[in-house]
């Protein structure tokens, strides 16, 4: 497994085209807006576009999938349906953060726990995470030691959980339960700011350290 992170939006996001370097078909994991830089930038790694993957439905992960499902006529896969509430308030959400018009939309399949996604040859696990929004989820590639976990865990800090639905207990667990049994040396993509690794969080984040 392949990939590049190319940050979008206002809000810096971090989008990743993921690819399978076999046959050169790619996901692009969070396309919050910027689509014309997202699709330059999976040109210029030769790659094609074939899927998009939803962590959450907050409008700078989500809020360019309508467009690009149609425009490019791609599959939207997740997030979990405890998100239904965010994709109705698409809208909304671009009207309070400024973002050109924004559609909702229906996936293609909603994701649970437990599922895996697969784009070409790579396949990676599908973990719900649950507390910065209720439908998160994350994904894994165990294979290549990566994680992209939008907006649960960043470096050195963790997903807000003062919006609608969000729960601050439920994310110390999604951390804890679900994030460090993929290991130490697991490398994290996050939804905003540098990666880090499991380990390094498990040992230094003083918001879930020691836990
Ligand atoms: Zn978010
Ligand atoms: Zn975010």
């Amino acid at each position: 497994m392949h990939y590049v992170t190319v940050p979008v939006t206002a809000f810096a996001q971090n989008s990743s085209i993921v690819w399978c370097p076999s046959t050169m078909k790619a996901a692009v994991i969070d396309p919050g807006g910027d689509l014309p830089r997202l699709e330059a930038a999976a040109k210029a790694q030769g790659v094609q576009l074939e899927q998009i993957w939803l962590t959450h439905a907050h409008i700078d992960h989500a809020g360019g999938t309508a467009e690009l499902s149609e425009r490019l006529g791609l599959p939207i896969i997740g997030p979990h349906p405890g998100d239904q509430f965010w994709i109705d308030g698409l809208a909304e959400q671009g009207r309070m953060f400024g973002f050109p018009s924004v559609a909702k939309f229906t996936p293609t399949r909603w994701l649970h726990d437990g599922d895996t996604v697969q784009v070409g040859h790579c396949v990676l696990n599908v973990r719900h995470c649950p507390g910065h929004t209720p439908g998160h989820v994350v994904f894994h590639s165990p294979e290549a030691l990566r994680a992209f976990v939008g907006d649960v865990l960043f470096a050195g800090s963790i997903g807000r959980t003062d919006f609608p639905g969000g729960n601050h207990a439920e994310l110390i667990a999604s951390i804890r339960e679900r994030l460090w049994p993929m290991g130490d040396d697991t490398v994290f993509i996050p939804g905003h700011g540098p990666e880090s690794s499991f380990g390094e969080e498990r040992r230094h984040n003083p918001f879930v350290r020691g836990g």
